[in-house]
């Protein structure tokens, strides 16, 4: 017993009944990695890469600079999978020399991908970076875009990196809800996708992250926010591809199982919620997880959904 409470505490990421569903860390760069490794980490499912850039928010980091910082990280896990997300900048992340300072709204203006797409020196820099990073090492590099709407935006993503000679898997994030909608067509020019649930809530609810007021309805239980998880996870399992989450939403262990339950095929999370949802997910089979969703799915509250799937879970 012992034993196996042991595997479960730094084992892969395992259902019951073992269905396999990779745990994987959120870092925000090299500083991360040891606490990623020490909780078991499978790779890293979410490298927000933007702290790069914030040492000195007047230019981009050197080319030099971000081969080591990538590097780094991508060293920790040989075998393992690194996923890299591309600049986030905007919004709740400005940077001077990017982010337009005139937008009335700029969660909704010039962000993430889009910012790119505006200033495509950086996102070339960025992607030849992570190419040289990743010469000579075993790991499973993949790079995605934040804020991709459309398959229009996911195709520039995918030319760019082809462009840089990326060896890599090439994937969206998929944090709006029209890319939800039509991840099926999205995934005509990448590989994977990779759901950022804190912002597919603000844009489903059209209530801004920052604002407390409005955090109720930020809730990842909302139902409406699992509806668009289940097209997405749907969609990539109809293309044969992986759908992972990277969100908050995946820290909490037994929305976890409801994730897994929707199709969702890796969980990714900071390091210190791997082992309680690596516990929580070895509890329960597949089918469970599936019965847990669908209940979810069924009410119309967070709250009712939350109790829906314990109800389900716990045997009640
Ligand atoms: C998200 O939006 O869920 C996400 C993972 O990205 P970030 O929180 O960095 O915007
Ligand atoms: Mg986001």
């Amino acid at each position: 017993e012992r034993k196996a409470a042991l595997a479960a505490a730094t084992g892969p990421g395992v259902t019951a009944d073992g269905h396999k569903v990779p745990l994987l860390a959120n870092v925000g760069g090299p500083a991360d990695v040891p606490a990623a490794v020490e909780a078991g980490a499978e790779g890293v499912g979410l490298f927000r890469t933007e702290f790069l850039f914030l040492d000195d928010s007047k230019t981009a980091p050197s080319e030099e600079k971000q081969i080591a910082a990538y590097r780094q990280v991508l060293e920790a896990f040989p075998e393992g999978r690194v996923v890299v997300r591309v600049l986030d900048a905007g919004a709740d992340k400005p940077l001077d020399f990017l982010t337009p300072a005139d937008e009335p709204n700029p969660a909704l203006g010039v962000r993430g991908l889009r910012t790119l797409l505006e200033h495509p020196e950086v996102l070339r820099t960025q992607l030849t970076a992570l190419a040289t990073a990743a010469e000579g090492l075993p790991v499973y590099l993949e790079v995605m875009a934040p804020m991709v709407a459309d398959r229009s935006d996911a195709k520039a993503f995918a030319d760019a990196c082809r462009e840089a000679g990326l060896h890599a898997k090439f994937g969206a994030m998929v944090e709006i809800p029209s890319a939800a909608l039509r991840a099926r067509s999205i995934l005509q020019e990448v590989e994977f996708l990779s759901l950022g649930t804190n912002d597919l809530a603000q844009y489903t609810f059209a209530a801004d992250r920052q604002v407390g007021a409005v955090s109720r309805l930020q809730d990842p239980w909302q139902p409406a926010l699992l509806d668009l998880v289940a097209l997405a996870a749907e969609a990539a399992k109809a293309e044969g591809k992986s759908c992972g989450v990277c969100g908050e939403a995946a820290s909490d262990p037994l929305l976890a199982c409801v994730l897994t339950g929707l199709g969702v095929t890796s969980l990714s999370m900071g390091a210190a919620s791997i082992p309680y949802v690596r516990a929580t997910l070895a509890k329960y089979t597949l089918a469970q997880c599936e019965r847990a969703a669908a209940a979810a799915r069924a009410t119309d509250t967070a709250d009712d959904a939350r109790k829906a799937a314990q109800a389900v879970l716990s045997g009640e």
